[in-house]
Parts: C-alpha cells; sequence; structure tokens
C-alpha cells in the first residue's frame, strides 16, 4: 500500500517523535511504500492567501474557493502544494499523527488541510462533489493522536466530552466531506504523565496496531 505520512511536533526527542520513528519503521518492514510529509521539519507555511496562486483568475479581489479551483485546473498552485497534492494522489491510505491541541490539530496541520484539500482538488464545492461524491473517494484516512488529558476527561461524562464525538469535525466534516473512508484513530491519553516504561509499551502497541493495517 503507498502511504502518507503527515506528522506534526516540532521536538525531534518527543514521544511523538517515537511514534513516527515506530510507524515508519513498522511500515516499512511489511513493505508498504511510505512518503513522510514532516510539517515543522519542512517549515510548512500554514496560511491560505493570495500566494497560494502562481496565476490569479480575479486580480482585483481574492476570493479563495474560484482560485483554488482554477489552480487545481490549470496547475497553477505554488510548487509546495503541487508536491503535496502530488504525495496524496499517490496515496491509498492518509496517516495523520499529533499531540491533540485545544483538542484539535495543531495549527500546522490545520494549515496543511487548508491548503491541500483544496476546492477543485479534495472536493468540488460547485457540483456538489462531497461526502459520496467527495475527490479523495478511494482513499482512507487515519489519525494518531496523544493527549494530556486523561481519558476519564475526554470521556462521555467527562468535563471535555467523548473525544470520538469532539474531534467529529474532523473525522466528518473534514476527511468523510472529501470522500475518505475514516478508519478508528489510535489515541493515546495522558502522554504527558506517562512514565518512559509506559511510553515503550504504548510503542510496541502502536507497531503492533500498524502491522496489522
Ligand atoms: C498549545 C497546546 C494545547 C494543548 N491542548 C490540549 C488539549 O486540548 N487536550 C489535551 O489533552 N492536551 C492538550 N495539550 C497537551 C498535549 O497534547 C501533550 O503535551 C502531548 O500530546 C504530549 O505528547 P509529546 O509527544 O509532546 O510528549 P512528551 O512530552 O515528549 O513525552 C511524554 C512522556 O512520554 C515518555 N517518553 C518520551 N519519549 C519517549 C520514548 N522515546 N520512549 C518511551 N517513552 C517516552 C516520557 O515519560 C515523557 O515524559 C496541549 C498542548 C499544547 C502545547
Amino acid at each position: 500500500m503507498n502511504i502518507l505520512y503527515i506528522y506534526a511536533h516540532p521536538e525531534p526527542a518527543s514521544f511523538n517523535a517515537a511514534l513516527k520513528a515506530t510507524a515508519l519503521e513498522t511500515l516499512d518492514r511489511s513493505g508498504h511504500e511510505v512518503k513522510v510529509s514532516d510539517l515543522y521539519v519542512m517549515h510548512f507555511k500554514p496560511v491560505l492567501d493570495a500566494s497560494d496562486f502562481l496565476q490569479r483568475k480575479k486580480k482585483d479581489i481574492l476570493n479563495l474557493f474560484p482560485e483554488q479551483i482554477n489552480a487545481s485546473k490549470t496547475g497553477t498552485f505554488v510548487p509546495e502544494i503541487i508536491e503535496e497534492m502530488e504525495k496524496v494522489k499517490w496515496a491509498d491510505l492518509l496517516i495523520f499523527q499529533f499531540p491533540i491541541y485545544f483538542t484539535g490539530m495543531p495549527a500546522i496541520m490545520k494549515g496543511w488541510i487548508d491548503r491541500i484539500f483544496a476546492a477543485g482538488f479534495a472536493f468540488d464545492p460547485i457540483t456538489q462533489g462531497v461526502y459520496d461524491k467527495g475527490l479523495l473517494k478511494g482513499k482512507k484516512v487515519m489519525m494518531t493522536i496523544t493527549t494530556g488529558a486523561d481519558e476519564s476527561l475526554y470521556s462521555n461524562s467527562g468535563a471535555h466530552g467523548d473525544i470520538n464525538d469532539l474531534l467529529k469535525y474532523i473525522t466528518h466534516c473534514i476527511f468523510e466531506f472529501t470522500g475518505l473512508e475514516v478508519l478508528p484513530s489510535y489515541i493515546m491519553f495522558a502522554v504527558n504523565s506517562q512514565s518512559r516504561e509506559a511510553g515503550k509499551q504504548r510503542l510496541e502497541i502502536y507497531g503492533e496496531i500498524l502491522k496489522d493495517l
């Protein structure tokens, strides 16, 4: 399988970095082809703006959907976007790995979505090319997430609420919206307070989960 691993953590000595290393090693050993988008290492620009377009359809006012649709048709996104879109086209499975920030993705990863899951490329707002007609249909996606909070806080009766419900704005409104088939998220709770030993066990479990993809 062709797998695109999209990763966001700023620290190479973090637990997240160890998870990523485990994933890449396991996937490679299982015979998968893997490409990585390590967003902090790439200094990925997370802001969708006029500089995304080499050519503008309308120069007097910036209207993002028409510009994205035009750039998708004419191949006139800046090269860093084209490169990421080529990786998405190539992939059968996208894996997003990140530490949870305010119960969402770090801004750098959300910005990757804003710019790469562009209108005309990932969905089509004109022809209603969304959900079962989303332009990424046929591909799968999963998330690997670490939290600081304990699992009880992210339960139905906890202060935050059920984490899978809270993440629906990603799994449903981004992933399913663009036609992706969503695999269960792998969530590791209370990572800040785990011991190194517990961390090692979690790395092993993560490796086992990815072996069974
Ligand atoms: C802006 C911001 C917003 C946040 N919002 C939320 C939120 O809404 N909800 C929430 O729950 N959390 C939140 N957090 C917390 C955040 O999600 C956690 O800090 C993060 O998930 C921890 O992952 P890490 O990789 O940075 O852990 P690390 O700090 O790198 O590691 C944690 C522990 O894992 C062990 N470990 C580290 N490396 C290894 C290794 N190689 N092998 C084995 N064990 C190891 C160590 O015992 C270490 O102490 C937020 C944090 C920030 C900065």
